[in-house]
């Protein structure tokens, strides 16, 4: 019988990336600080259902982009849907390529958008914060002031979005972020365990390939 989890796991597989010091992704602002500690001094390769999810999200990334180019939505048009992506800070650089973001134009007015895939949007009530910095991120290097968050139920394609509006204060906080990330990378100091304090993050500890090493260095009674 032929293994399909396999033959999908040899298509997907990456090669193990080390990233530098210095050099930060802009789709890691609103990630676990301790999360992306580990990912700088030991990396690891992600683990292969992870990596389907991943490719789930992309699949559906894809489906919007051809949703909103379609001839059957002349209301809207698309711009884009691949951002490049550069800042630079006094001792460092933010860049990449930003693939789940989309740009689109609708009554004369620019909107990024940001898509995210769930596999649930009932109880998403408010877009999470993470999310929400991300794309103001987005928004401030991008000069466009009109965001949308969209997120996408795996199972059925529905729909929730919501509007954000550009914040200075959250693009400063953004930064910040990848400024402390570097602080402590060069300190080799380990920060907090940032997801398991801040309720709005917990959902990142779930598929976090360092839970082992981040129990074992807090556990769970020392908490700060
Ligand atoms: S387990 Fe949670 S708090 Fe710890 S590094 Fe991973 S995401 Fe961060």
């Amino acid at each position: 019988m032929i293994d399909f989890d396999d033959l999908i796991h040899n298509f997907l597989k990456r090669e193990l990336n080390e990233k530098k010091i210095g050099k930060y992704y802009p789709s890691e602002c609103g990630n676990c600080i301790r999360k992306s500690w580990y990912s700088y001094k030991t990396p690891k390769e992600t683990d292969k259902d992870l990596i389907k999810i991943f490719q789930a999200g992309n699949l559906i990334h894809e489906f919007i982009v051809d949703v909103l180019k379609s001839e059957k939505n002349p209301e809207i048009t698309l711009i884009g849907s691949e951002v490049p992506f550069k800042i630079e800070l006094d001792e460092l650089i933010v860049s990449g390529r930003i693939d789940n973001i989309i740009k689109v134009e609708l009554d004369n007015k620019i909107f990024l958008v940001e898509v995210k895939s769930a596999s649930s949007i009932n109880f998403v009530d408010v877009p999470s914060e993470s999310h929400v910095m991300q794309l103001q991120l987005y928004m401030h290097q991008q000069n466009i002031y009109d965001g949308l968050i969209l997120y996408i139920e795996k199972n059925t394609l529905k729909t929730k979005v919501f509007e954000v509006k550009y914040s200075f204060n959250i693009i400063e906080e953004a930064l910040n972020r990848f400024k402390a990330l570097h602080r402590y990378l060069v300190l080799d100091e380990l920060p907090d365990p940032e997801a398991r304090i801040e309720r709005d993050m917990n959902w990142q500890c779930k598929n976090c390939s360092y839970k082992e090493e981040c129990y074992k260095a807090t556990p769970k009674n020392i908490l700060p």
